[in-house]
């Protein structure tokens, strides 16, 4: 017997239209790269998404073809966000940060036909243009000049009638946005999200138990729109009516605090490099902002640590909620929210959890497989994290058939090796090419940098495995020590000897000038691991 309930459709456009009809009133605010302030209104932001979104068909473009995006987190691209969808088009957002070649790479696999570019960005478009085939490049400009090749932004949307959009009742199963993982494991590959994908990832993301948005909330999101459509925050914002402050490309400690000051922003998200900084610069000056109106600062991307949100909570009053997702997952997985049990422990415990990376949100399924199958929630037994979920990709891109990451059963394996609490809280202990498998046992890396990087005169810690005869892997520890600061690896090894097992031990310490990043500012360990091939301790 089929329920009898109407098959309405989850789609972007049904987002877009409730903004028109109940939150015309509410404020975007834009960091401009002078560092002014541009503002305007949710009404004009749906009229300037529709022009955006007639301007596009314009030019020819069909339901389905991919547009490119080279920007910030700007109100230009809040209108790409949902002017290229609400067209029926595919919204792809770029990372302008990868190098030349992968981002050619992507644009082709993507079959980008259009690229919307940063004015700021022109520099790292012109790099890999003329290695695609996008056939429109339009500069995202406020009267700036247009290089030749390039048409205007405005342009664009002054030649559209607004009256020409139509707000359609796609299928949700139809595609609206794709990312690309930033290939720390291999080539670039694609995730595709449905409009049904990203309305229900908008839903959990403004949950109670997720990051509890609504209309009065002012949300600045740090991580940036091209970083796997910064968290879900952009859309979640719009379907609640929240104000949103764009920071542009100003992501530095001094223009974040003023923002969070001066717009009095409640809610923030971003990596924890970003929120370091925030930290020594907030430590430096402390009176110097009001930031009572901030409610919570969600930290993911790598794993935060606990010494900084413990310092956030103490010394400023600002409440640090771990999170932890993945382009594939759209990216939410887990959000570290204390349960009521929880709450209820020793201030040192509650710690503990909040460092961890949280229980999984509604629908996220967590399961953890290690070497003799499921490992169970006990907090101890580590194995590598499947999940499945409605935002959580079943295959990528255009891909080879076959890929070993998703199961016969349809879970995707995320590659992080976890232990699961009987809360469900995860608590990521590596991933799985960094785990360090010595004699039959694992050893996490992750672990041994969080306790290295404790040591006061430690600044940066990165583990990997070296082969050895006997065991297959043993750890190597590279330092980068603070300024002015020194350590001997007999201080390091006493260091780490109190609290792990011998075994976990590095084999090797390597004092080193700088650990190789990623564009997203994790540790690059496959160029660590090239910088130490055929290393032999001395
Ligand atoms: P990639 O790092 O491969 O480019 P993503 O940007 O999608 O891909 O990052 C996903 C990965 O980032 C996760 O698989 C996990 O290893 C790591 N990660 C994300 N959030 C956290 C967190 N809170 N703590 C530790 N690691 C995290």
């Amino acid at each position: 017997l089929e329920g009898l309930v109407q098959d309405y459709q989850l789609t972007l456009p049904a987002i877009l239209r409730r903004a028109e009809q109940l939150y015309g009133y509410r404020e975007i605010v834009t960091r401009r790269p002078d560092k002014s302030f541009h503002r305007h209104t949710f009404a004009d932001f749906v009229s300037r998404s529709k022009k955006l979104a007639v301007a596009l068909k314009k030019l020819g473009l069909e339901d389905g073809d991919r547009v490119g995006t080279l920007g910030w987190n700007t109100y230009q691209h809040l209108e790409a966000y949902f002017g290229v969808p609400c067209s029926g088009a595919v919204l792809h957002t770029l990372n302008p940060r990868l190098h030349e070649d992968d981002l050619s790479f992507i644009a082709n696999h993507a079959e980008d036909r259009v690229m919307l570019v940063d004015e700021t960005l022109v520099p790292v478009f012109q790099k890999f243009r003329e290695k695609t085939n996008v056939e429109h490049a339009v500069v995202v400009t406020e009267g700036g000049e247009v290089p030749e090749g390039m048409i205007s932004y405005e342009d664009l949307l002054s030649d559209a009638d607004e009256s020409d959009f139509e707000y359609r009742d796609f299928d949700e199963k139809q595609a609206a946005a794709m990312c690309y993982t930033s290939g720390t494991t291999g080539r670039p590959k694609g995730a595709l999200y449905s409009h049904r994908s990203t309305v229900l990832h908008s839903m959990m993301a403004a949950m109670g138990n997720t990051f509890a948005l609504s209309e009065k909330d002012c949300v600045l999101p740090v991580v940036p729109m091209f970083h796997v459509n910064a968290w879900g925050l952009p859309f979640a914002s719009v379907l609640v009516g929240a104000k949103l402050m764009m920071p542009g490309p100003h992501l530095d400690p001094a223009s974040l605090l003023e923002d969070f000051d001066q717009e009095e922003v409640t809610f923030t998200a971003g990596v924890p490099t970003v929120f370091l900084a925030v930290l020594q610069a907030l430590d430096a000056e402390p009176d110097k902002y009001d930031l009572t109106k901030l409610r919570s600062m969600v930290i993911g991307g790598s794993a935060v640590p606990k010494g900084v949100v413990d310092a956030y909570d103490r010394r400023h009053g600002v409440n640090v909620v771990h999170a932890w997702g993945m382009t594939e997952m759209s990216p939410i997985g887990t959000v570290a929210n204390l349960p009521t049990v929880v709450e209820e422990l020793p201030e040192d415990e509650k710690l503990e959890y909040r460092a961890k990376q949280g229980n999984p949100v509604p629908f996220v399924e967590i399961r953890a497989r290690g070497d003799e199958g499921f490992v169970p929630w006990d907090g101890e037994s580590m194995g590598e994290l499947e999940v499945r979920g409605p935002w959580v990709a079943k295959r990528y891109y255009n891909a080879p058939e076959g890929d070993d990451k998703f199961t016969d059963d349809g879970w995707f394996t995320t590659g992080d090796i976890v232990t699961i609490d009987r809360y469900g809280f995860i608590k990521i202990t590596d991933r799985t090419k960094d785990l360090i498998k010595s004699g039959g046992e694992w050893i996490s890396s992750v672990e041994l940098e969080n306790a290295l990087m404790a040591h006061p005169a430690v600044s940066q810690a990165a583990v990997i495995a070296i082969p050895h005869e006997k065991w297959d892997e043993r750890p190597l520890a590279a330092i980068v020590l603070k300024e002015g600061e020194s350590a001997t690896e007999e201080d390091l090894q006493s260091h780490l000897e109190k609290d792990f097992a011998k075994f976990w031990l590095p084999d090797a310490y390597e004092f080193v000038e700088s650990i190789p990043m990623t564009a997203t500012g994790k540790f690059q360990k496959l160029k660590l691991r090239e910088q130490f091939e055929g290393y032999a301790p001395s």
